[in-house]
């Protein structure tokens, strides 16, 4: 816990923390207006971003950081609701994996959260770059704390290898997994993803 005189040292950052938290219930406010509720938004924004190793329920439950019970009960009510299929996973017939179908690629494209992006580039125009440079760095901090995996973007992963085969619709390739890579698939997240070594 955070003792009240480490507040005098950093006000402006206390503050940034503070508006961060009232944009995100600004943000669940506007999902349960839009027919779904925030964990179920969660599940259909991390499968839509997701590579092809990591729309197991296993690792969307670390990426919101819950419980593999609560999960199951999110993507079993997603799928009554047309939203999500499952398919048996390409790496391991024994486990599932879940796709996106046409109705939930139409619901995002009436996400609240793209309500909040429209209103950060507005706000920020020119200055985006520095804006998410600082708010990566502060989840990384976050997240090395809590001992919790990156889910960085592919492109930016230790083990990506960039245009190994020029030319193909899979150009690139996976070091850890031995897997070729599309471009598509260079700007998702995955489950394995490491950062290179600042
Ligand atoms: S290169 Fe890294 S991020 Fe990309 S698929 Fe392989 S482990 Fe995942």
């Amino acid at each position: 816990m955070v003792s009240s005189s480490n507040h005098i040292g950093w006000p402006s950052a206390l503050e940034g923390a503070h508006l961060i938290e009232r944009l995100a219930r600004l943000v669940r406010m506007g999902e349960q207006g839009a027919g779904l509720n925030p964990a179920q938004w969660e599940a259909l924004r991390y499968l839509a971003r997701a590579n092809r190793f990591s729309r197991t329920p296993a690792a969307l439950a670390d990426y919101v950081a819950s419980t593999r019970g609560t999960i199951s009960r999110t993507l079993a009510s997603l799928e009554a609701k047309g939203y999500v299929r499952r398919e048996a996973n390409a790496r391991d017939g024994r486990s599932v994996e879940f796709v996106l179908t046409k109705n939930a690629l139409q619901a995002l494209k009436r996400d609240p959260l793209l309500v909040l992006a429209k209103d950060i580039e507005q706000a920020n125009g020119g200055s985006l770059a520095a804006v998410l440079e600082g708010l990566r760095k502060t989840l990384r901090a976050a997240l090395a704390r809590n001992q919790s995996r990156a889910f960085g973007v592919c492109a930016s992963c230790r083990h990506f290898r960039r245009n190994l085969r020029p030319g193909s619709a899979m150009p690139h390739q996976c070091a850890l997994l031995d897997e070729p890579l599309s471009e598509a698939d260079s700007r998702r997240i995955c489950v394995e993803q490491e950062p290179h070594a600042a």
